[in-house]
């Protein structure tokens, strides 16, 4: 049986986490990397499609809406025009209440939504969900 949190079963899957507030971004990465996951963490919408536009293996993305540059639905929106980015999972890390937001994630082709204030737990089984 495969245990999703054994390190070395499966291998370690690639997520970009963009969030402009660190310390969030940190515990996402700590929460994620207790699991079979490496975490890349950048801090604006820019940075983000930055690396999206770089050859770096992505195997999940999680986007922050409010960021600094670009916006997370801004990121989204050009990473689905970039061939190697079309079809990666993207998770939107929405506030409370936003449901406009997420009308408009899904119609640029987001996979899922995580509203904040989040459980690190429960986030770390939405992305483990993406996998099974
Ligand atoms: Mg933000």
């Amino acid at each position: 049986m495969t245990d999703p949190h054994d390190p070395l079963d499966p291998p370690l899957r690639r997520v970009l986490v963009a969030d402009d507030e660190p310390h969030i971004g940190r515990i996402i990465q700590l929460k994620l990397e207790q699991g079979p996951y490496d975490v890349t963490l950048v801090s604006d919408g820019q940075e983000a499609l930055d690396y999206l536009a770089g050859d770096a293996p992505v195997d999940v993305i999680l986007l922050d809406i409010m960021m600094p540059f670009l916006s997370g639905l801004e990121v989204l929106a050009e990473a689905r025009k970039l061939p190697h980015r079309a079809a990666t999972p993207v998770i939107i890390l929405t506030a409370k209440g936003q449901e406009s937001d997420r009308r408009q994630a899904l119609e640029l082709g987001a996979t899922d939504f995580f509203t904040k204030p989040f459980s690190p737990k429960k986030l770390l089984a939405r992305v483990d969900a993406l996998f099974e």
